[in-house]
C-alpha cells in the first residue's frame, strides 16, 4: 500500500474515530436530557393526582376527579387498585383495560420504565400509594415517546451524515495534501533512477517549495551529494584521463627506441639513453603519485622532529641558485629563525618545489625573492618571482592533480612536471597543520606562501 494511501487511510479513520465518538457522545446526552424532561412532567401529573385522590375508612381508593386536572393530550393516567382492579383512567386511554406498565403492578416503591402499548412507546411512571404504611393501590402515568424517538431518530441521521460527509472531505483532502508533499519523492526517485541507469550526476532535483521544510532539506541534501558524487567522479575521471595520457607519451617514446635498436641489431647509445631517461620520468611520476595518494588519504609516513625551516630554506637556496644560473636572480630578502614540527625532508620537497616553479616559470633576467619570518605563532615562507604570473581561470585549480595551466604545458618538456607538484605540497603541508596560499595576476609575477605552526621552542 503506498505511503500516500496510508496517510490518507490513517487521517479518515483517525477523523472518523472522534466523530464516532463525539456523535455517541451528543446521542446520548440528548436521550438522557429529553427523557429526564419527561420523567419531570410525570413526576408533576403524578403529584397532582395523588392531591385528588382519597382514601375512605375502609382503607380504599376512592375518587380520582381527572377532569379537575389539567392533563395534557399526551399524559395518560391508570389508577390501579390493591386487588389489581383498574379504578379509574383518564379519558385518552378509557378503552385500555390492561397495565401500561405490567412489570411496575408490583412496585413498592416509585419506578419508571418504558414499554410499549398497542404499539405506542411509552414512558410509564409507577407509583405505589400507601395509607397508614399499606400499599393500598398504584397510580400509573405515562407519556408517548414518539416525539423524543422522532427526535433522536433525526438527530442520529444528521450526525452520520455530517460524519460520512467529513470523513469524505477529509480524505480528499489528506489525498490532495500528502499528494501535493509526496511529489518532490517521486520526482527524487525519479531521478535517482535516472542517475543509476544513464550513470548521469548531472541532474538535479528541481524544488520550488520551502527549503527549510523535511523535504526541502532532503532535496538539498541528495542535491548536495549529487554535486560532491560528481565532483568526485569527474576528477577520477579526469586522473585516469591525465594519467594514461602522461604514462603514453614516455611508453611511445621507449616504444620507438626499442624498435629502432632491433632493427639496427647493435646498440645505439642516444637510443638507450633516450629509453633510460623515460624510465626516470616514468619512475618519478609513479612515486609523485604514490607519494599523492599517501598525502591526500592523510596515510603519508612523516617522520616528525623539531626542524629548523631557515636551515632548510638555506639548503634549496643553495640547491635552486646551481638550476637558476645566470638565468634569473634569486634571493633571500628576510630570513629567521624558525622551528617547526615537522618531516623534515617533506617539507624540503615542498619547499623545492615551490622555488623551483619559480625558477622554472620565471623568464629570463627575472627575480624570485625568498623570505622566511614569524609572524604570530605561525612560520611564514614567501616565494615571490617576477614571473609571467598565472591567469586567473587557472588560478582556483593549480592545487589540483595534473592540472597545468595552457601555457605551461606548451612549454617544452625538458625539466617540466607532471602538475603534481602543488597538488604534492598541498596535501604535505596539510598533514603538517598549515596552509599554502597563492597570490598572482597574469604579466605581474606570482606569490606562494606557506604558513607553518611555529613549534614550541620557537614561540616566544
Ligand atoms: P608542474 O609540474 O607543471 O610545475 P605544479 O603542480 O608544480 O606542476 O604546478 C601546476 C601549475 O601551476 C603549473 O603547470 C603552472 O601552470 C602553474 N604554476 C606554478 N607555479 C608557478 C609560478 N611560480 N609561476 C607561474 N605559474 C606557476
Amino acid at each position: 500500500m503506498s505511503l500516500r494511501l496510508r496517510l490518507t487511510l490513517l487521517y479518515t479513520s483517525l477523523l472518523g474515530g472522534v466523530l464516532l465518538l463525539f456523535g455517541v457522545l451528543v446521542y446520548v446526552l440528548v436521550g438522557v436530557m429529553l427523557v429526564s424532561q419527561v420523567d419531570d412532567q410525570l413526576q408533576q401529573t403524578v403529584n397532582e393526582i395523588i392531591s385528588v385522590t382519597h382514601v375512605d375508612s375502609v382503607g380504599q381508593l376512592n375518587i380520582v376527579q381527572f377532569p379537575t386536572l389539567d392533563l395534557t393530550e399526551n399524559v395518560f393516567v391508570q389508577v390501579w387498585g390493591r386487588d389489581g382492579r383498574l379504578r379509574a383512567s383518564s379519558p385518552n386511554i378509557s378503552s385500555l383495560t390492561v397495565s401500561m406498565d405490567s412489570n411496575g403492578m408490583k412496585a413498592t416503591h416509585p419506578v419508571f420504565s418504558n414499554s410499549v402499548v398497542q404499539q405506542a412507546h411509552l414512558r410509564v411512571l409507577t407509583v405505589p400509594l400507601q395509607a397508614s404504611g399499606r400499599i393500598i393501590g398504584l397510580i400509573q402515568v405515562g407519556t408517548s415517546l414518539g416525539l423524543i424517538d422522532a427526535t433522536q431518530r433525526a438527530l442520529m441521521i444528521v450526525l452520520v451524515a455530517t460524519a460520512l460527509v467529513s470523513m469524505g472531505l477529509a480524505a480528499l483532502g489528506a489525498w490532495l495534501t500528502t499528494g501535493r508533499a509526496l511529489a518532490p519523492l517521486e520526482t527524487v526517485t525519479q531521478v535517482a533512477t535516472h542517475i543509476t541507469r544513464a550513470d548521469d550526476l548531472s541532474r538535479r532535483i528541481p524544488y520550488n517549495g520551502v527549503v527549510q521544510s523535511e523535504v526541502g532539506q532532503l532535496i538539498t541534501a541528495f542535491n548536495q551529494t549529487l554535486s560532491r558524487l560528481e565532483v568526485l567522479f569527474n576528477s577520477q575521471r579526469r586522473f585516469l584521463a591525465d594519467v594514461s595520457h602522461e604514462l603514453r607519451t614516455p611508453l611511445t617514446v621507449i616504444k620507438g627506441n626499442v624498435g629502432l635498436l632491433r632493427r639496427m641489431g647493435a646498440t645505439d647509445e642516444e637510443s638507450l639513453s633516450s629509453i633510460e631517461n623515460e624510465v626516470d620520468r616514468l619512475t618519478r611520476m609513479v612515486g609523485d603519485l604514490l607519494l599523492l595518494a599517501q598525502a591526500e588519504s592523510g596515510k603519508i609516513p612523516l617522520d616528525m622532529h623539531t626542524v629548523e625551516l631557515d636551515t632548510i630554506l638555506l639548503e634549496v637556496f643553495q640547491q635552486m641558485r646551481v638550476l637558476a644560473g645566470d638565468h634569473s636572480q634569486l634571493r633571500i630578502t628576510e630570513i629567521d629563525q624558525v622551528q617547526v614540527t615537522g618531516d623534515r625532508d617533506r617539507l624540503k620537497q615542498v619547499l623545492v618545489n615551490l622555488v623551483g616553479n619559480a625558477v622554472k616559470y620565471t623568464p629570463a633576467g627575472g627575480q624570485i625573492n625568498l623570505s622566511l619570518g614569524k609572524v604570530g605563532d605561525q612560520a611564514r615562507l614567501i616565494v615571490q618571482d617576477s614571473g609571467p604570473g598565472i591567469p586567473a581561470e587557472d588560478l582556483p585549480h593549480i592545487f589540483e592533480r595534473f592540472y597545468r595551466a595552457e601555457k605551461s604545458r606548451t612549454r617544452s618538456r625538458d625539466g617540466s612536471g607532471f602538475g603534481l607538484g602543488l597538488s604534492i605540497a598541498y596535501w604535505i603541508v596539510r598533514n603538517h597543520n598549515g596552509r599554502i596560499e597563492v597570490n598572482s595576476k597574469e604579466g605581474q609575477g606570482t606569490t606562494f606562501c606557506m604558513w607553518l605552526p611555529l613549534a614550541k621552542e620557537s614561540k616566544n
